[in-house]
């Protein structure tokens, strides 16, 4: 159902941004470094699964992308130079910038360490429409940092990120308040939560395009999607007042999977407790919280559904962790014995990382895992999930998770 609040005509619009650093990790070398100025610059490891997590402009115009392994990239660019990811440096520059956000506005909804939503809605009297503040945040990040922040403009969160992405790089987008022209062309991939499954369904259907979504009915979209068409003829329409949250009221991370057809074998359990696993850890990592109680859902064929918890001392926002536990969990079912139809997995008890992880990581001991899970993240939201996942779930060998 339609409603004022929910539509373009709601009574106070709102003004939000969606700011992102441009190949953040990249432009941070070319900036402490100014003689890699100009040149095609990866940053990834050199160690572990040897992807690329961050690539200038210059070596994408040589088709090399982020979740790319090195090897690749260095055949597609022979004189890209390759460097390591040195989180805590990115950190630093990160909180210089959100610093400059909150002398806008206090409603700064982080997404990562290079992006955030910015409510100012309440600050257009002191400084101005969306557009003009978000001229003067580009202005002093490029000032202050050397680096170039890209700037969504627009009546909420969802534009607002398909806005900065239209931006990119270095740009400002404002969508019209009647964003029919900017929204109507767009592909189905740039919408909010339309992974590869999803788009293959749509595309299936004859969809391509908002424009084609758009012709649908909502009934007709729940019919054939559940809750997502629901949100798909809303978000057809430039339609989505989710609020933006400083992050704290999360009380909960999760996943949960339900099967075209039930499963009972053990092994298709377990990786789809992996994927659910590497999900969450991304979400929460996402969020910037970790957590300590690990909850595993299992509904059975019959749709009986059972819990089961564990709490540890220690917060975690780590898949492989995360998988291990559930997979105890797993143990304490009868899944695997009788067939399974859902599989979820939820952390709570969830605290607060803020923009400092690194301290914690450090205390860890798990710097380099740290690094590799920002990569890993920023490389999902590039591509998607099915851009990057645990090799066991490509592969779906035996071998452990770590
Ligand atoms: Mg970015």
């Amino acid at each position: 159902m339609r409603t004022a609040a929910k539509g373009p005509f709601q009574p106070t619009p709102r003004t939000i941004l969606h700011l992102d650093l441009d190949a953040f990790y990249a432009s941070v070398e070319q900036l402490d470094r100014p003689e890699l100025r100009g040149k095609p610059v990866l940053v990834g490891g050199r160690n572990g699964r040897g992807v690329v997590c961050a690539c200038s402009y210059e070596a994408r115009s040589y088709g090399v992308r982020s979740a790319m392994p090195v090897s690749q990239a260095l055949r597609l660019c022979p004189a890209a130079i390759l460097l390591p990811v040195r989180m805590a440096r990115y950190q630093e520059l990160s909180r210089h910038v959100f610093d400059i956000f909150s002398h806008y506005t206090d409603l700064i909804e982080p997404l990562s360490v290079d992006e955030a939503f910015l409510d100012v809605t309440g600050s257009r009297r002191l400084f101005g429409d969306g557009r003009c503040i978000a001229e003067q945040i580009r202005a002093a990040v490029r000032s202050e940092t050397g680096l170039a922040v890209s700037a969504g403009v627009a009546a909420n969160k969802f534009l607002a990120k398909l806005a900065s992405e239209q931006a990119k790089p270095d740009g400002l987008f404002v969508v019209p308040e009647d964003p029919d022209d900017f929204l109507l062309g767009l592909p189905l991939q740039r919408l909010w939560g339309v992974g590869p499954v999803l788009l293959r369904q749509l595309n299936r259907q004859g969809l391509t395009t908002v424009a084609d979504l758009r012709r649908l009915a909502r009934p007709t979209l729940e019919r054939l999607y559940g809750a997502t068409g629901g949100k798909l003829y809303d978000l057809a329409r430039g339609w989505d007042n989710r609020p933006v949250e400083r992050g704290h009221a999360v009380k909960s991370v999760g996943c949960e999977d339900t099967f075209e057809r039930d499963l009972v074998d053990r092994d298709d359990l377990r990786h789809v407790l992996l994927d659910l696993s590497d999900r969450v850890a991304a979400r929460l990592r996402h969020k910037g919280l970790v957590g300590r109680t690990l909850t595993i859902k299992v509904r059975y064929a019959d749709f009986s559904t059972v819990t089961r918890s564990t709490t540890s001392a220690e917060a975690v926002d780590h898949g492989p962790c995360l998988f291990r536990g559930a997979l105890e969990l797993l143990h304490k079912t009868e899944a695997g014995r009788r067939p399974v139809r859902l599989l979820g997995i939820t952390v709570s008890q969830l605290s607060h990382v803020g923009l400092e992880p690194l301290d914690l990581f450090n205390a860890q001991g798990s710097h380099r895992q740290a690094a590799l899970d920002a990569a890993m993240d920023h490389l999902r939201r590039r591509f998607g999930r099915s851009g990057l996942c645990p090799a066991t779930l490509l592969g779906r060998s035996e071998s452990d998770p770590e």
